[in-house]
């Protein structure tokens, strides 16, 4: 039983097939994967299909304004997963691979949970297929590359090392290494300079691999990585130092989609995981690529709510892949709608139907901008033992008068068999053809156009305000030419604004850009709307104190 089983204990109680088998599966033949042990093995991207991408159906999920402990996307993505195969579809989960920090620090892993996970769990949410310590070594190349071009007299590019934007990486939640000074020490030891450490998801060179159409592509995105500029102003990107031939030759591997499989013994894809604040917020597009070109029904996660993760995965990365979402799974928990109703914490367990009344407001905003993509959402409610009948049936009253589904999603507490209605109501919305994939916005419009139909559209707000910074920013963003990309929107997960104090469906606000920072190689530019986190902090009591390892190596306390 869920109530009594951790996530780990009831992942390591099962028994997995071997991965060639599941690749068998999916008529993929033994020599046709890369096998790392039994349970795991790397996808050659040979096995991309674009006639089969066409016919295959692209399920996308995502999530009201959650609350701090999450809403249950990832969950509710390999839930689904399981409830297709069990009525005859062919899915396949593709999800983003975890980060150390996480796992160690406050949130735990990324391998969904209860009876709706996928498996191996331990190596997923450690070490995998090693593609984050590639994506670290190919940035801190790149950081070791610059170093020594200021150091040298001899083909020196005249890098300004106060104009540097690009920082080493590290997958641990580190503090301390936020601002550090280097190059200490004389002469024969750097030029000092401050430089500081990024967590390994919020890598630009993660952003990158995740955007990369081929492996040609990537390289070419690796050159365009924008570092800073001469002490005459002229902009120096990697491809100034020869660079990306040699972080490419680093990634060759993590180019490669992972399949592992679900506790059900379904196809899953896990491949890279870039910051949904800063970044883009969903795996690679090699991956997506990957599932639709192996099964009939794709089903993906795209981080934090649908106003930040839905409107990236739509905007950004569906455009540039040409990828077209036929569903959208919208999942809302009574707890979240609770807590945009007024309740505290404390109360997020006590029924109140007046509480999720007034927050269905927020579950409202939401389904009205699924629609403005042209995707009717299904509205997957992920059940809480704390969930009452009236709470249940008020949401799906208040959804129907929407013209849509609301469906009880029981995949943590019973896997596939409680995910079957949820997975009817998805493949009968599919069959229905109604839905018609439409970006909110041309890339062609001006960088403030862009900003200001999000701002205004998606989070409801009147206008947006530009400090004295940003409006630098802008005129830097036109020098170095980048008004044609998508803007990936930096803002606080918690409220349609900017104020992560204004619940459910604020009104009457502008949001502000403080700042902007731009990714050269990944495509887009970065509106910051708040103070975004890159590297994380250990909270007081780390997940790592609960966690042990027995004489065998059995794993305990990893969530
Ligand atoms: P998200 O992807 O939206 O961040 P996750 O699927 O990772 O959310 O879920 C967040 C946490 O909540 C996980 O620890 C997961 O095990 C737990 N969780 C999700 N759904 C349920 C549920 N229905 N009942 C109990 N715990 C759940
Ligand atoms: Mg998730």
């Amino acid at each position: 039983d869920a109530k009594f089983l951790s996530d780990i204990e009831i992942a390591q109680k099962n028994v997995m097939t071997h991965i060639k088998d599941i690749a068998s599966k999916l008529s993929i033949d033994e020599d046709d994967i890369e096998m790392y042990g039994k349970y795991k093995a790397k996808l050659p991207l040979t096995l991309i299909d674009q006639s089969k991408i066409k016919k295959s159906n692209l399920i996308l999920v995502t999530a009201l304004t959650p609350t701090p402990a999450g809403e249950g996307k990832t969950t509710t993505s390999i839930g689904l997963t399981e409830g297709l195969n069990k009525i005859g579809k062919k899915a396949t989960v593709v999800l983003r691979e975890p980060s150390l920090g996480p796992v160690f620090g406050i949130k735990g892993g990324a391998a969904g949970g209860g009876y709706a996970q996928v498996v191996p769990m331990e190596d997923i949410n450690l070490h995998f297929t090693g593609d984050f310590s590639a994506i670290e070594k190919a940035n801190n190349l790149l950081s070791a590359l610059i170093d020594n071009n200021i150091q040298n007299k001899t083909n020196n590019l005249g890098i300004d090392p106060r104009t540097i934007v690009w920082k080493r990486v590290m997958d641990m939640n580190d503090r301390s290494l936020r601002d550090i000074t280097i190059g200490l020490g004389g002469t024969a030891n750097g030029i000092p300079r401050e430089d500081g450490f990024n967590i390994t998801p919020a890598s630009e060179v993660m952003a990158i691999l995740c955007m990369a159409q081929s492996f040609k592509d990537l390289k070419e995105k690796l050159g365009n990585i924008f570092i800073g500029f001469t002490f005459d102003r002229t902009p120096i990107y990697a491809r100034d130092l020869k660079a990306e031939n040699a972080m490419a030759i680093l990634l060759k591997d993590a180019i490669k989609p992972n399949l592992v499989q679900t506790l059900e013994g379904n196809p899953a894809i896990i491949h890279g995981g870039p910051f949904a604040n800063i970044a883009q917020g969903t795996n690679t597009i090699l991956a997506t690529k990957m599932g639709l070109s192996i099964s009939d029904y794709v089903v993906t996660e795209a981080g934090f709510g649908a106003d930040l993760g839905a409107e990236k995965f739509l905007n950004i990365k569906c455009v540039s892949g040409n990828l077209k979402p036929k569903a959208l799974v919208l999942v809302a928990t009574i707890r979240a709608l609770r807590h945009h109703g007024g309740a505290s914490k404390e109360q997020y367990n006590d029924p109140n139907t007046e509480r999720v009344s007034a927050g269905f407001a927020n579950l409202e905003k939401h389904i009205e901008n699924c629609k403005k993509f042209g995707l009717n959402p299904v509205v997957a409610i992920n059940a809480f033992p704390s969930d009452s009948d009236d709470e249940i049936q008020l949401i799906q009253q208040k959804c129907a008068k929407m013209n849509v589904k609301a469906v009880l999603a029981k995949g943590f507490a019973n896997g596939g068999e409680g995910m079957t209605d949820l997975a009817e109501a998805v493949v009968s919305e599919i069959e229905g053809g109604k839905n018609k994939f439409t970006p909110l916005y041309n890339w062609n419009l001006s960088i403030k156009e862009k900003i200001e139909r999000i701002a205004k559209e998606i989070y409801g707000a009147d206008g947006v305000d530009y400090s004295k910074q940003a409006i630098q920013d802008l005129r830097k963003i036109d020098t170095l030419g980048l008004q044609g990309l998508p803007v990936c929107m930096a803002k606080t997960q918690k409220s349609f604004s900017d104020n992560e104090s204004l619940l459910a469906r604020p009104t009457g606000f502008r949001i502000n850009v403080r700042e902007f920072e731009f990714a050269t190689g990944a495509g887009f530019v970065i509106p910051i709307l708040g103070k975004m986190m890159r590297m994380p902090g250990l909270p007081v009591i780390p997940a790592s104190e609960h966690m042990f390892i027995d004489d065998n190596g059995k794993i305990s306390g990893l969530s």
